[in-house]
């Protein structure tokens, strides 16, 4: 677990850019996170490190958007019910297996129809006497040996919004 502090949008998007610097075809990261936590803005952050031009919006409404940069990226939301069935209707094994990367906000939601393979990064509010209403927590968690290997490289990724101690 890799324990990070932002303090702006900005800094959350800077923050996924450099960690789009490490993903790799096929990778998976779910983010977690209540609602204006900021994973439509990591999203946002991700996809300009993968050096798409394009806005990213949130795909709350279209289930998923697909995007061409460095690599492709899928980015889903399954905050609704109806979208968790679509979802899993909609062949998430072959979006897995294409040569591109799947971002998927409340990923949380079907962790359970997933691959023991992925990146969440959990996005919580900050209170606190030091924090102010724009801190977020972004904690990275990597899940299986593929994303548990990359570990050190994460921990370096991050190490400017690094917070607490890595385990
Ligand atoms: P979610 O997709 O989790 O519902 P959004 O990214 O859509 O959240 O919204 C996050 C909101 O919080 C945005 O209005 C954003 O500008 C604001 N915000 C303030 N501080 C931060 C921060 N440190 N990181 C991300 N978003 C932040
Ligand atoms: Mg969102």
């Amino acid at each position: 677990m890799i324990r990070n502090r932002t303090r702006s949008p900005g800094d959350t998007k800077s923050l996924a850019a450099s960690l789009a610097e490490l993903v790799q075809p096929g990778d998976l990261l779910l983010l977690v996170g209540h609602l204006g936590a900021g994973k439509t803005t990591f999203a946002q952050g991700f996809a300009a490190g993968l050096g798409i031009n394009e806005p990213v919006t949130s795909p709350t409404f279209t289930l998923a958007r697909e995007y061409r940069g460095r690599l492709l990226l899928h980015h889903l939301d399954v905050f609704r019910l109806d979208q968790i069935s679509e979802v899993l209707d909609l062949g998430l094994p072959e979006l897995l297996d294409s040569d591109g990367v799947t971002l998927i906000e409340w990923g949380d939601a079907i962790r359970q129809a997933l691959p023991n393979d992925y990146l969440e990064v959990a996005l919580t509010f900050v209170d606190g006497p030091d924090s102010s209403p724009d801190d977020r927590g972004v904690v990275l968690c990597p899940v299986g040996p593929g994303w548990q290997a990359r570990t050190q490289a994460l921990t370096t990724a991050a190490a400017r919004w690094l917070e607490g101690p890595t385990c």
